[in-house]
């Protein structure tokens, strides 16, 4: 990928949420697009910071700890999501880094959390993320006890829990997994939800997404095997 490819797929991903949110009836400006970085270095992300993007996500604790901090001396006002699954060990870490937590997925990294964002001073936004299609090898909770889990992270834990998020199985089609994610967030009273990747975030928008997670479609595949 050159710049240009990347500032020409920016572009385009941006048209493409633009329309699936205006044909939803709704307004585009209430669609993030969150550019998911993982394995991607510095010079890759550049042209994206500056055209002006500040919403990127990460997967791996430390992966984002090489990455993001000489990125934000440069440039300001940058969001940064974990959207990957989270080790109890890493979670001081997670805190001091990123501005939202996508990957709330039990009860064990809600308290780790709640106590270490208490001790740090730092309350981030975090999303719950719901296991839609009850795979077992998948993080999240279950969908039946995802608005009850999301109400416990809030109030046993202080959590500032702002949404829901998921990860559709590879192997069927994604629609019946974002109208499930959104019906359980209107259910559990949560504003943000976070659904759709490269193959399928014009469907989410459709559906309801508040923030989609696009990595691929914007930076080209990665290496096989990561992430
Ligand atoms: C890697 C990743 C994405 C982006 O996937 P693409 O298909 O490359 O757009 C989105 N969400 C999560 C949780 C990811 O790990």
């Amino acid at each position: 990928m050159t710049q240009t490819d990347v500032t020409e797929n920016y572009e385009d991903v941006l048209r493409r949420i633009a329309r699936a949110a205006t044909e939803a009836g709704r307004r585009p400006e209430d669609v993030t697009l969150t550019a998911v970085t993982k394995t991607h270095e510095g010079a890759a992300i550049l042209p994206l910071l500056e055209a002006g993007h500040r919403d990127f996500g990460e997967n791996r604790v430390q992966e984002a700890q090489a990455k993001w901090p000489a990125l934000r001396e440069r440039f300001a006002g940058v969001t940064l999501r974990l959207i990957g699954p989270l080790q109890s060990n890493k979670a001081s870490d997670a805190v001091a880094l990123f501005d939202v937590i996508e990957s709330v997925d039990r009860e064990k990294i809600a308290r780790v959390l709640g106590a270490e964002m208490e001790k740090q001073a730092r309350r981030l936004p975090v999303y719950v993320q719901v296991n839609t299609g009850e795979e077992p090898q998948k993080a999240g909770v279950a969908p039946e006890d995802a608005v009850a889990f999301a109400a416990r992270a809030r109030d046993e834990h202080g959590l500032d829990v702002v949404g829901l998020m998921c990860i559709p199985p590879q192997d069927q089609p994604p629609a019946p997994h974002f109208a499930l994610l959104w019906e359980l967030a209107q259910e559990a009273r949560l504003r943000e939800v976070s659904m759709g990747m490269s193959g399928d975030y014009e469907a989410a928008v459709s559906l309801g997404a508040t923030s989609v997670r696009v990595g691929s479609g914007l930076f080209g595949a990665r290496p096989t095997g990561e992430g």
